[in-house]
């Protein structure tokens, strides 16, 4: 009888990037946000700097991960 316990290989692949380099649409800063290497579609975040709300869109494009950032609040 063994106790198998502890192969202790869970999670942590490290294969798929989670920081993304973006630049704020209000002010130019550029700047990096973390997603979630789970998360597809798209989510708010506030930009650091200036504090405008980003809608960031996160797809997948040939198997990468890709993000885009546009204004959150509908105006151009
Ligand atoms: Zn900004």
């Amino acid at each position: 009888m063994r106790d198998r316990s502890g192969d202790g290989e869970d999670g942590g692949d490290g294969a798929s990037s989670t920081t993304f380099a973006v630049t704020c649409p209000y002010c130019g800063e550029p700047g990096e946000i973390y997603i979630e290497p789970d998360v597809i579609g798209t989510l708010v975040q506030d930009c650091e700097v200036c504090c405008n709300p980003w809608q960031v869109r996160v797809g997948y494009d040939d198997g990468e991960r890709y993000v885009e950032v546009t204004r959150g609040d509908g105006s151009d």
